[in-house]
């Protein structure tokens, strides 16, 4: 088995840009997609506060054009997912559900986060009969049907918004009385004459009518107490993200699911980086994960190369940990 010198797990923002540099720096980078091309910025309708895009982009072609340029400079793609790593023994070990076995000299991490879920009676059981978690992916299915949507982010305005082109009804459900979105998304949405807001209510049960699929939420005033059904046939849910570490679990130094870096992305295991927001639960957009992306990348060509020079021939040593980096 030969041994890379870098593989790429993920295939967002971060994931990509790792490509591209690590390809322009001539390293020949392997990129594990995981099962979802593009991360979540793939099933984002519009990116509009990407720059060089001044008039905005879908999400999914944006995440074209990342592919086209990691390709164009070589990086190699596996549609593949990596199910085990061990970051114990060196070269690193990566397995993948197909049952490849890769060896590598140095480690990016981009496996980015998923939709949070709500954790309530019905919602596993109706997700795909109603239940949503992708505006733009399910969107079309709820033309001329009244939805709810769970969340005061910019994540449920943002697709709330956009729901108003199928549904003839969007009801915002927030468990607060302020959104945490963005003031010019919170100004989309009250100016829109679909949407409207259930405050300090939250959903304690997605319900199913006689054909299988959602009819009604169970919704809870939380100041009063008082509990209703509310009539509903698309229930959409944007509540955050969990970070996608639970194979790096015992494998690096993590926080609260998301993988620790430092601010040159190095994770506790030199020659293991992380980027994008399986290390970053703060600022989570498409320009900082690019920004990371890169960050982790010369991080792991400068690796390479301090390697390069110290070993010669024979098995390669386990790296020493990098100089202590100012946090
Ligand atoms: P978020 O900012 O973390 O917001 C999550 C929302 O869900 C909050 O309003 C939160 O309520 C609510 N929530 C969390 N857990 C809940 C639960 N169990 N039950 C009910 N409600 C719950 O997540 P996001 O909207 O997905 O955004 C993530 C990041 O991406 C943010 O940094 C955001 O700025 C960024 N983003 C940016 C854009 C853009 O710039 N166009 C678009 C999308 C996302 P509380 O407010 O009470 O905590």
């Amino acid at each position: 088995m030969s041994i890379e010198n870098v593989i790429i797990i993920g295939s967002g923002p971060a994931g990509f840009t790792a490509g591209i540099y690590t390809a322009r720096a001539q390293l020949n980078p392997l990129l594990i997609t995981g099962n979802e091309i593009g991360g979540q910025v793939a099933i984002t309708y519009e990116v509009e506060n990407y720059p060089g895009f001044p008039e905005g982009l879908s999400g999914p072609e944006l995440v074209e054009r990342f592919q086209k340029q990691a390709e164009r400079f070589g990086t190699r793609i596996e549609y593949d997912y990596v199910s085990a790593v061990n970051f114990k023994v060196y070269p690193f070990v990566i397995e993948t559900q197909s049952g490849q076995t890769y060896q590598a000299k140095s480690v990016i991490i981009a496996t980015g986060a998923t939709p949070r879920k709500l954790r309530v009676p019905g919602e596993e059981e109706l997700t795909g009969r109603g239940v949503s978690y992708c505006a733009t992916c399910d969107g079309f299915f709820f033309r001329g049907k009244e939805v709810v949507v769970v969340g005061g982010g910019d994540s449920a305005m943002e697709e709330a918004i956009f729901l108003t082109r199928f549904a003839t009804k969007v009801t915002v459900i927030h468990r607060r009385d302020t959104l945490r979105a963005s003031k010019i998304l919170q100004q989309r949405a009250f100016s829109n004459e679909k949407i409207t807001f259930l405050w300090n209510t939250i959903v304690t049960e997605i319900k199913a009518g006689p054909d299988g699929a959602v009819n009604a939420v169970t919704i809870k005033d939380v100041k009063t107490g008082e509990t209703r059904d509310f009539p509903t046939q698309g229930v959409f849910i944007f509540i955050g993200h969990d970070p996608n570490s639970a194979i790096f679990e015992g494998q690096l130094e993590m926080k609260d699911g998301y993988i620790v870096t430092d601010r040159y992305m190095h994770t506790s295991v030199p020659g293991v980086f992380a980027a994008g927001e399986i290390q970053d639960n703060h600022f989570r957009q498409v320009a900082t994960s690019v920004g990371q992306g890169t960050m982790a990348a010369m991080e792991a060509e400068k690796f390479l190369a301090a390697l390069a020079a110290s070993s010669d021939t024979g098995p390669l040593p386990m790296p020493a940990m990098p100089e202590a980096v100012p946090a």
